[in-house]
């Protein structure tokens, strides 16, 4: 789901566009922008895959250790993606490495190099610039 808002509060002052599970945010003059919103759909998929694989995993663990509430206390998979998103850098690098991939294939020029300037700047990652630019170079996964 897209929702089109300026809002500071729901999209964070240096992005043009933020996802939180399904739903993204996007800033009106950016609502046209299909390579951005194929990045921000890159995340939202990113959630539904850890989603269900914590959700699984908790299931059955909870499921031999507390067989009364384990479905109740597996709903605590849908925040799984979001915590590991802001609490571990090398999470997010490989979440953001992979929606800005994604959204490389959409423009019909090559803007490696200024996504590359926004992975270093926006992210709070610590990442140098060259590391930046081979990662989003590179077909694997950063280290
Ligand atoms: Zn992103």
């Amino acid at each position: 789901m897209i929702i089109v808002t300026n809002s500071d509060v729901l999209i964070p002052k240096q992005h043009d566009a933020f996802t939180i599970g399904p739903v993204t945010f996007i800033r009106p003059e950016h609502k046209g922008d299909k390579a951005l919103i194929e990045h921000e759909c890159t995340h939202a998929a990113q959630w539904l895959y850890v989603t269900v694989l914590s959700f699984a995993a908790l299931a059955i663990l909870l499921y031999l250790a507390l067989p009364i509430h384990w479905l109740g206390l597996s709903v605590l998979s849908i925040g799984v993606h979001g915590a590991l998103y802001r609490l571990v850098p090398e999470y997010r690098l490989r979440a953001e490495v992979q929606a800005f991939r994604e959204q490389l294939k959409h423009y019909p020029d090559d803007r490696t190099e200024s996504l590359a300037a926004l992975l270093v700047s926006n992210y709070n990652l610590n990442i140098s610039y060259e590391s930046a630019l081979k990662a989003l170079r590179s077909s694997g996964l950063p280290a």
